[in-house]
């Protein structure tokens, strides 16, 4: 903050040695004769209305204010001209977003004008230009130098500052043709009104006034139009694209990524909702997700609490006017907020947060874009989510959770493809099957047995280990496929797997019985393991020899062992 003040005290001295100064002396050197003063009261208004109220090209405002500007000068010389020029430059500060803080904003924008209005008048007296001369060619001639030179001008001073400052604003990145292109259109305009001005007098603020800004009006609304339509096809694009993603997380990131991309947010955060409750899911910011610890938000708790709260959308301008709502986290910069609740089926499901470091960022109109996004997007979680459910069907066992049969042999393809491109140089099948578990059926009911398969479905998970996969084969057979991992290395681990089955208590509450009571059993396993490419190459092979090492290996030879396969 120190610096800043500082920084403005730096402008503030050096605009008061060049702009008052500048006026006083072209006031003292060249004052203005017989003027209109209702005239210039309106040359004000004009300006300040024409910079106010800019019209857009790609979103870029066009420096319109000449074509006031130069009847005033031409009326009554340079010093009006600067003052007009001067009240003008008010309304550049207000309409355009900027990080500067304004006053400095001003004292820079100040100096530069005086600059280029003088400038600019030098060079017309220098073409042999003449204030309030009516004499066709040489004031046509006169008055292309002056805007030439304006705009040369006012480029090369704003790309030095670029240069300079390596700031980024709208204002400064303007595009070099249009400004040239724009002389063209400018200049008949300022020398028709010039010329009404001398013929007809007061009543040409009116014949020029109404068409341009009627004009304006338009162009203004043209453009808001065309950029809701091409807001509208971006946001069909982000839709078609979200709904291609499988997977939940997919959507998520693509969403918050896209939504901050296109709002131009430096913060996007998503809150997903739960009985009232608000839990940050996803932060992203400056094109970076981040993760921040957040604590829970209730309803009217925070800005994204009070917009869960009223269901509905809040926008902000600037830090003061949210500044007390929010809660713990806002970082420094933030600015202008845009929050909004995310429905499906009247219910809400989400808050979106975008933020900005400009003020005045976000407009209404963006709200229905917003609200079309995220109707696309929750469409898209719900399908993802659906996908997930299908494909988690299709893969795992229902009783146990662990993948099934089918995702196994998949699995095993894949891994036996990778031993033979030589990115693993081992891959080992621990095939597992319970001993006599008819009889644990028998004993305690078939709920009970199912109770077991799925408490040792967790432990055989816990005992995974890294890069491997676990599978229920089928009734109560489990097969881990141990990539990398040699035949020696997996029948230590089927030991330890076996010593670890055999030590397990596994509670119970049997059924069979009127007394249930909690009952604690245990239960021993005969275990094969096979593996490639000592054994084989081939997948099927791989599982038959785990088979047949448990089945003559282990269960023959008494069960509750491991057997290794042996050709
Ligand atoms: P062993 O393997 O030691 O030869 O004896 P076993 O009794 O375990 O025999 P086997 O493996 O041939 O039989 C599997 C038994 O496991 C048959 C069936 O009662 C039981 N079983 C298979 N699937 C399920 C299941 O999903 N739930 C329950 N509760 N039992 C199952
Ligand atoms: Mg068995
Ligand atoms: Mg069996």
């Amino acid at each position: 903050m120190k610096v800043a003040n500082r920084s403005t005290m730096h402008y503030f001295i050096l605009w008061l040695l060049t702009v008052p100064t500048g006026l006083i002396y072209v006031f003292l050197n060249y004052p203005p004769v017989q003027v209109n003063w209702m005239y210039v009261a309106v040359f004000i208004v004009f300006g300040f209305l024409t910079t106010y109220f800019p019209i857009l090209w790609n979103g870029i405002p066009i420096f319109l204010v000449l074509w006031v500007t130069v009847p005033a000068f031409l009326m009554y010389g340079l010093f009006i001209e600067m003052i007009v020029m001067q009240i003008s430059i008010l309304a550049i500060l207000l309409s355009l977003p900027s990080k500067l803080p304004l006053i400095q904003r001003f004292f820079i924008n100040s100096m530069l004008f005086t600059f280029l209005s003088i400038i600019a008048a030098i060079f017309f007296d220098i073409v042999g230009g003449e204030i309030g001369s009516i004499e066709f060619w040489p004031v046509i001639v006169a008055v292309f130098c002056y805007q030439f030179i304006h705009t040369a001008f006012n480029n090369i001073v704003l790309r030095l500052y670029v240069m300079y400052k390596k700031v980024n604003s709208p204002f400064f990145s303007k595009d070099l043709l249009v400004d040239y292109a724009m002389i063209l259109v400018v200049l008949p305009l300022s020398l028709t009104f010039y010329y009404l001005l001398q013929l007809v007098g007061g009543g040409s603020f009116f014949l020029m006034g109404i068409p341009f800004f009627f004009i304006s009006l338009i162009v203004r609304l043209y453009n808001n139009s065309e950029k809701i339509n091409s807001d509208l096809r971006q946001a069909g694009d982000i839709g078609n694209g979200l709904s291609e993603l499988l997977t939940e997380k997919a959507v998520i990131d693509q969403f918050v990524m896209e939504v901050s991309d296109m709002f131009d947010a430096e913060y996007t955060y998503l809150f997903d909702h739960q009985d009232g409750w608000l839990e940050l899911l996803r932060s992203y910011e400056h094109d970076k997700f981040i993760d921040i610890d957040f604590a829970l938000l209730s309803a009217g708790q925070g800005i994204a609490g009070s917009v869960l709260e009223q269901n509905k959308p809040i926008i902000y301008s600037e830090r003061k006017e949210w500044e007390s709502i929010s809660k713990d986290y806002s970082p420094n910069g933030m600015q202008s907020i845009l929050c909004v609740p995310i429905s499906r089926n009247q219910k809400i499901e989400a808050v979106l947060f975008l933020a900005s470091e400009k003020k005045a960022f976000f407009d209404g109109y963006q709200l229905k874009i917003l609200d079309l996004l995220c109707s696309y997007f929750t469409v898209s979680v719900e399908k993802a989510r659906y996908m997930q459910e299908a494909v988690t069907k299709n893969e795992r066992c229902a009783l146990t959770g662990l993948y099934n049969y089918r995702y196994l042999e998949e699995r095993l393809t894949y891994e036996m493809d990778r031993l033979k491109n030589n990115a693993i140089k081992n891959l080992s099948v621990v095939m597992l099957d319970i001993d006599h578990f008819k009889q644990v059926n028998d004993t305690y009911g078939h709920q009970s047995g199912n109770d077991i398969l799925g408490m040792l479905a967790k432990r055989l998970e816990a005992e995974l280990p890294i890069g491997g996969t676990v599978g229920r084969y089928g009734g109560e057979e489990f097969v881990y496929i141990l990539p990398g991992i040699a035949k020696k290395e997996a029948v230590e681990f089927a030991e330890s797997l076996r010593a670890e089955i055999g030590e397990h208590d596994f509670t119970i509450v049997p059924d069979l019985v009127e007394d249930k009571h909690p009952l604690v059993v245990r239960i021993t396993s005969s275990i094969g393991v096979s593996s490639a490419p000592i054994d084989t190459d081939e997948v099927l092979t791989l599982l038959r020899n785990a088979d047949r090492a448990l089945y003559l290996g282990a269960k023959q030879a008494g069960r509750n062992r491991v057997a290794e396969y042996v050709k």
